[in-house]
């Protein structure tokens, strides 16, 4: 049995109960050593098989899952954050259906989640945006031509970069392009979650030269949008003159 589970952001105590506990029972260990937090490997049982697979390729990846379970151990497969977020674990799975080894997916809180927290911010404020746009720049992966992100940028909603620290001029060209006027508001989170996180408060005007002179190159996320500015209206859910299905307030309206 193979488990691909979600480490988190960054902070070892910010894995799922579940998948600590898949960690301490797994036999073997193949993590993704370039962005998991090693700490999380205290988890794993004395004399488990740990591998880096910052440096290994699918099919070295696949072969050792292979033995895993053909020597009949458990193996957790450990990606940072959540996988489903350019995790790169479709092909591992599509492989193991072929080889016809059963797999399971235990979710993880993705980095952009992690931002959010560090900068104590919430993502979908009512009357400034109800949408995330999570994308990144075109760069050795290429992008499909309708998420060029000048076309994501036009939604002026939420939006938040993966991938993307190396090509940040090219990135504020295209949000500024697409309609985010250069004021508006911008963070880069660096390392969200881990013990050296970071938080720098820029516009989109001001992204690159916020990155550089912090000499951030890697492990950030930025975030764009009006979120992060001071106005919003109050929720409707928590209106004392709302009614919903869990209260009645002193007004009209039924739907969030
Ligand atoms: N599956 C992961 C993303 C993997 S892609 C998730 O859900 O978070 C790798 C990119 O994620 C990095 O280039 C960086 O942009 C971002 N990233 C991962 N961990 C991060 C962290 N702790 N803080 C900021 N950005 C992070």
């Amino acid at each position: 049995m193979v488990y691909f589970v979600g480490a988190g952001s960054g902070a070892a105590d910010l894995i799922t109960v579940r998948g600590a506990r898949l960690l301490g029972e797994a036999d073997v260990i193949i993590y993704a050593g370039s962005l998991v937090n090693p700490a999380l490997l205290d988890y794993a049982k004395e004399g488990a098989e740990i591998h880096n697979s910052a440096s290994m390729t699918l099919e070295e990846v696949i072969a050792v899952m292979l033995a895993a379970e053909a020597a009949g151990k458990m193996c957790v497969r450990l990606h940072t954050g959540d996988p489903s977020l350019y995790g790169a674990h479709r092909e591992q799975m599509d492989l193991l259906d072929d080889a016809g080894i059963e797999y399971e997916v235990v979710p993880g809180v993705s980095s952009f989640c992690g931002a959010a927290a560090a900068l104590k911010a919430e993502y979908t404020l009512p009357g400034v945006s109800q949408s995330v746009i999570i994308t990144r720049m075109e760069g050795r992966t290429p992008v499909p031509e309708g998420e060029k992100l000048r076309l994501m940028a036009a939604h002026g909603c939420t939006l938040v970069l993966f991938l993307s620290t190396g090509l940040l001029e090219a990135a504020t060209e295209e949000l500024l392009a697409g309609g985010y006027s250069p004021d508006t508001p911008a963070a880069i989170v660096y390392k969200a979650t881990w013990p050296d996180e970071q938080v720098f408060r820029c516009t989109v005007g001001t992204i690159a030269e916020t990155a550089r002179d912090a000499g951030i190159k890697n492990t950030a996320l930025v975030t764009i949008g009006g979120f992060l500015g001071d106005d919003y209206d109050r929720s409707k859910l928590y209106d004392p003159a709302f009614t919903h299905l869990f209260r009645t307030g002193t007004g009209e309206g039924e739907a969030r």
